[in-house]
């Protein structure tokens, strides 16, 4: 049997070819083993049935991971490969194992793919439930130190807030430190969009600066209104 290292190799052959041993005519692209290349030796084609390899299935290339396994749990087996006329080489097609060790690999990866899509959902659901903490938090941080803010006015800072510190670690923990002046830059910029012309302005083309000095007033002013206990 040819073999690359201790490979053994089946070719797909490109022209008719018949068994040197059972001498059945296999016709052209026939799965054969060849034994006795190496130089001064007589070249023998076999087919897989004289090779003892009828037994084996066909494993495809092109899942690393699958063949890897495969190959692993198949005692026997052999590479398939095929010639290129365009690249001028052999080229592997893929694996002949056993059925069962395919069985086995296909199963094991399925098991992988299972779990990593497990995690996943894991931390999808995990990440879900620290931003209604986050938001929950900051909510009832906002409603102490603004116990004016018209209703709902709170959840929507809140939420914008998560939106900013999404992606940093410790987002619960942060959260839960919240600072009076965390909240009240988020209260501030809310005010600053929502409650004057501040938008306005930065699209008509007022700098920055000007800008925020233009509606400083009316931001601080909001800002004690909402401050005020009821
Ligand atoms: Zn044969």
């Amino acid at each position: 049997m040819a073999e690359t290292g201790n490979e053994i190799c089946v070719f797909i052959s490109s022209r008719d070819s018949t068994c040197d041993e059972c001498k059945r005519r296999l016709g052209k692209s026939a799965w054969v083993t060849v034994s006795g290349d190496r130089e001064g030796a007589e070249k023998k084609v076999q087919c897989l049935e004289c090779s003892d390899l009828e037994h084996l299935d066909f494993l495809p290339a092109g899942d690393v991971a699958l063949t890897r396994r495969a190959k692993k749990h198949s005692p026997l087996w052999a590479v398939v490969l095929q010639w290129s006329k365009r690249r001028k080489r052999y080229e592997r097609q893929g694996l002949l194992v056993l059925p069962e060790a395919i069985e086995r690999a296909e199963s094991e990866c399925l098991a992988d793919s299972d779990v990593r899509e497990r995690k996943r959902a894991r931390a999808a659901v995990s990440r879900e439930a620290e931003d209604r903490v986050f938001v929950e938090k900051f909510t009832a941080r906002i409603r102490d130190h603004y116990p004016s803010i018209p209703g709902g006015r709170e959840v929507d800072i809140a939420k914008h807030a998560c939106l900013k510190y999404s992606g940093r670690v410790g987002r619960t923990a942060s959260a839960k430190d919240l600072d009076e002046d965390a909240v009240r830059l988020a209260v501030l910029a809310h005010i600053r969009h929502t409650e004057t012309n501040y938008d306005a302005l930065m699209m008509g083309g007022v700098a920055r600066s000007d800008a925020r000095a233009q509606i400083r007033g009316a931001v601080d002013a909001k800002l004690s209104a909402w401050a005020r206990k009821i």
